[in-house]
């Protein structure tokens, strides 16, 4: 898909995609479920990984649980993006929130990344390149897991956000109590332990305490507390949580 996008002019590109979007729609429909992402109505979910997790992916835009978690609370909360004008530090950028935070008027939008290929700015969220007070809103979802500092990281998104900026912040919550060995770097202990070779730790939901060590006010926000069952069955959710960070 990456190399025929690449070859394709941008409008072709478009049309392509929106032709093969219609095409999924029509293939997958249904009323049982419903993506929040891609507003599509379709019979089931895919099934996602080698071990795969079930009823994981959107067949039509591709979101997963957490991303459609995300969607739903900030339909639920949009002041959390901040006033008129926001600006904007979206970590690790998914192109359909991308796509979001650059639709609100006046939003200045940075994507950032590591990996130079993947956004517009390089990026190293252990040591940021902005000035403190600068975002009105941070995002940052699965991506502290993979951080050997991730402290440092949570400090940066606490200095870099305004006083009253908000940092969503999403990991992998799947242990009692966060656990981490900073000697393993074998890709297969790793794997073993933390449960994906380029994972550096596993979190618990102490992964709170973390960040208010950081400075932040933090409120986890459940499923339950944004669907009740029956529409967060629909939309695919199971047990996300994520993490609103207050500054
Ligand atoms: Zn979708």
């Amino acid at each position: 898909m990456g190399i025929i996008r690449r070859c394709l002019p941008r409008p072709m590109w478009n049309s392509a995609f929106a032709a093969l979007r219609f095409v999924r729609r029509c293939v997958h429909f249904g009323f049982a479920l419903y993506c929040p992402v891609c507003r599509a109505r379709f019979r089931r979910l895919r099934s996602f990984g080698v071990s795969p997790r079930m009823n994981a992916c959107c067949p039509i835009c591709g979101s997963f649980e957490r991303m459609r978690f995300a969607w739903v609370v900030l339909d639920a909360r949009p002041e959390l993006l901040g006033g008129p004008n926001p600006k904007i530090l979206h970590v690790a950028p998914e192109q359909m929130l991308a796509a979001r935070f650059n639709r609100i008027a006046g939003a200045e939008y940075i994507g950032a990344d590591l990996e130079p290929s993947r956004a517009a700015v390089r990026m190293d969220v252990q040591r940021i390149q902005y000035p403190d007070d600068t975002f009105d809103f941070v995002y940052c979802s699965h991506v502290l897991e993979h951080v050997p500092d991730d402290r440092a990281a949570m400090r940066e998104f606490h200095r870099v956000l305004k006083l009253g900026g908000t940092a969503m912040i999403m990991v992998p919550v799947n242990v009692k109590q966060t656990f981490e060995d900073p000697s393993v770097t074998d890709p297969a202990e790793r794997l073993r332990l933390f449960g994906q070779d380029d994972h550096v730790r596993k979190y618990g939901p102490d992964v709170a305490d973390r960040l208010r060590d950081a400075g932040f006010a933090v409120e986890t926000v459940h499923t339950a507390d944004i669907a009740d069952e029956k529409t967060a069955r629909r939309m695919g959710l199971k047990n996300e949580s994520l993490f609103l960070c207050k500054k």
